[in-house]
């Protein structure tokens, strides 16, 4: 699942690649992820238009054009990949969107992601865009504004993380890297932690994506979107050893997700 970090560079490289570049052909090569429109009206209506910008907003993409926007949840399985020449869809690819330059292609294994093609910065119709916090990320978060947003919102503080009403951005993989860094168990209660904790949880979710941002911005499009997070030092690391203190990562499923934490670092 693209998170914050993924979603930030990726747009960066999208940005750098389709800037100024006008869009020639949409094609919908499977129409359940698009939302709001027929598909006719979706692949011809920003014909023409040229591609201003991509922006990460939380854990979604807006593909900023002369006059409309696209905006792409990938959910859990989006992949956004660019070529240069024509290639042939397979059954994993969604929509792709040919310029007079390079072709940007939406693939989702799950096909749980939606796409919108909406009048600019119109985002109404997008679900779960209205109502969300800043970005995990946004220079003017600040540890006391962190800190008076966390007030208003209960329960274990892993979902008060993931929760995009909190702050955007966070999801099942990188909240749980945050809580080791932070020393706090995914179940502990909001409401059960300290000054000093909830201190530390805000550093630790700077730091974290921080890094993890840092090691993507290494990393090539098709690297990003194959998404090998081989830098993760807890989640997916159940039965492992806790880079920390050596201890045995612990793990625990809810509905879909999995959850990793220590035992001995995490209180
Ligand atoms: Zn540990």
């Amino acid at each position: 699942m693209p998170e914050l970090p993924e979603l930030q560079v990726i747009s960066e490289r999208l940005t750098d690649l389709l800037r100024g570049h006008s869009l020639t052909k949409v094609s919908v090569h499977n129409h359940i992820v698009v939302h709001g429109r027929t598909v006719e009206d979706f692949s011809s209506t920003a014909i023409g238009e040229t591609f201003e910008r991509v922006e990460a907003d939380g854990k979604f993409l807006i593909l900023m054009l002369n006059q409309h926007d696209i905006v792409i949840n990938p959910m859990l399985t989006g992949r956004f990949r660019v070529f240069e020449r024509y290639k042939k869809p397979t059954s994993i690819d969604m929509v792709s969107i040919q310029t007079d330059g390079p072709a940007l292609w939406y693939s989702d294994t799950k096909k749980m992601g939606r796409v919108y093609l909406v009048p600019k910065g119109d985002y109404s119709i997008v679900a779960g865009f209205a109502n969300r916090g800043p970005s995990a990320l946004d220079p003017t978060l600040t540890v006391e504004a962190f800190m008076q947003r966390l007030k208003f919102h209960n329960g274990q503080i892993k979902n008060v993380l993931r929760n995009q009403r909190f702050v955007k951005g966070i999801g099942n993989a990188y909240a749980d890297e945050i809580l080791l860094y932070a020393g706090i168990l995914p179940f502990r209660k909001r409401s059960s932690l300290s000054h000093q904790e909830t201190e530390q949880l805000y550093q630790s979710v700077r730091n974290v994506l921080t890094r993890i941002r840092e090691i993507l911005a290494e990393r090539s499009l098709d690297e990003i979107s194959k998404e090998k997070r081989d830098f993760l030092m807890i989640h997916n690391k159940g039965g492992g050893i806790c880079p920390l203190c050596g201890g045995r990562v612990s793990e625990v499923h809810a509905n879909r997700f999995k959850t990793n934490y220590c035992q001995s670092c995490q209180k």
